[in-house]
């Protein structure tokens, strides 16, 4: 029980850290002064750290002779939102908030590396600390990847504050967690005319609105229905003037789904309606789609290791199933590299008024959680460099 004392014992300093991570956001790329604070924790600790990228902070902790490596991530961005909670803690930067829980995450796994420092003596092989920059912006997991920070690393395990989720319950499933999140753009092109004489033009809002109508058939028509899979068109910009034939329509969406091979369908399947539907209409158009993070999925044996070392912490009854989301985390490039998990952490709690959802501006934690997501990280280390078996 040594790490759950330790965690306790720690809870004031994980708090503190909360808290100050919390009242100095940074957007993503922007890390510095947050990357700064980290090293000089993990140097209060004995840990030595590197930078990878300006503001990617990596920490090493070495065991007793053995090889494995097991990393441990914490996103560290902001969002551009401005804060409304009244808190003697919050935002001190205008129109920046931690309005999604990093602020915990990084404050979590600090405390876990200092706990670990101190259990040295009682794992074989390496911890590595992943505190990773630009995570809202989908790009920072990706660079770390092609920066090679998971070479030689066994397993990677994440947390995510979760907000719908009951506060100290932890989902710890095996299998897709985030969706992938892709995004496109249409531009429909016709020939404008006189509103009382279409004929003499090529009308591209009729044209793109047949587009947005036949773009729904995808994922109700040629999708399997025990998959789930989303295309939203979240705009929709053409005309000037209500009696103009518009020339030119922008459409733009994003596309959602769970499994991998739907993923690298999409911009075929949508392409060929876009394109077969645009001729239809005697518009040109032009379909532009931006791959991005792939889906998260959780694996079966790292789910296990990781449950089996939360119930050695709390018992069984902490870990709860829930739901996956539509949202996309880009802790999926890590484990499109590295078998790992994203954990889950609740932090819905009524009584304290904590309800409102991941990027609202009154999205706060419940920090009696913190010691839970600092355990399960150092818990979970011990565990797998200490050869948790199937
Ligand atoms: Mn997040």
């Amino acid at each position: 029980m040594k790490v759950r004392e330790l965690t306790e014992r720690y809870k004031d300093k994980v708090i503190a850290l909360r808290r100050e991570f919390h009242q100095n956001p940074e957007l993503s790329w922007q890390e510095f002064k947050t990357a700064k604070r980290v090293e000089e924790e993990l140097k209060k600790a004995g840990i030595e750290t590197i930078r990878v990228t300006n503001t990617c902070v990596i920490g090493q902790i070495k065991g007793k002779a053995g090889n494995k490596v097991v990393a441990l991530r914490a996103d560290m961005d902001a969002l551009p939102v401005q804060e409304t909670n009244k808190l003697s803690y919050a935002s001190q930067n205008d129109g920046v908030m931690h309005a999604c829980g990093h602020d915990g995450h990084t404050a979590m796994l600090l405390v876990a590396a200092q706990i670990l420092g101190e259990l040295q003596d009682q794992f074989s092989g390496t911890v590595k600390l992943l505190f990773q920059p630009a995570e809202e912006s989908i790009e920072g997991a990706k660079k770390l990847v092609e920066e090679g920070v998971l070479e030689g690393v066994d397993a990677v395990l994440a947390i995510h504050i979760w907000s719908e989720m009951p506060a100290g319950k932890v989902s710890l499933e095996a299998g897709p967690r985030f969706a992938a999140g892709d995004r496109f753009k249409i531009i429909i092109k016709g020939k404008g005319s006189h509103g009382a004489m279409p004929h003499l033009g090529t009308d591209a809002i009729v044209a793109a609105s047949a587009i947005v109508m036949n773009l729904q058939t995808i994922v109700s028509r040629e999708i399997d229905p025990q998959e789930a899979a989303v295309i939203s068109i979240g705009k929709i910009k053409g005309g000037g003037n209500f009696n103009v034939i518009c020339d030119e329509v922008v459409l733009e969406g994003t596309a959602r789904c769970f499994n991998p091979l739907i993923q690298k369908e999409f911009p075929r399947q949508m392409e060929r309606i876009i394109k077969n539907t645009a001729t239809s209409f005697n518009t040109q158009a032009e379909f532009d789609y931006i791959t991005g993070a792939p889906p998260c999925i959780n694996d079966e044996f790292i789910s296990k290791i990781a449950r089996k070392s939360l119930t050695k912490l709390y018992g069984d009854k902490i870990i709860i199933p829930y739901q996956k989301t539509t949202a996309t985390e880009d802790f999926s490039y890590f484990l499109q590299k590295v078998p790992g998990i994203i954990a889950f952490l609740g932090t819905f709690n009524k009584e304290k008024g904590i309800i409102y959802p991941h990027h609202h501006n009154q999205f706060n934690i419940d920090e009696d959680v913190l010691p839970i997501g600092t355990a399960l990280y150092a818990q979970f280390a011990l565990d797998f460099l200490n050869g948790a078996k199937d």
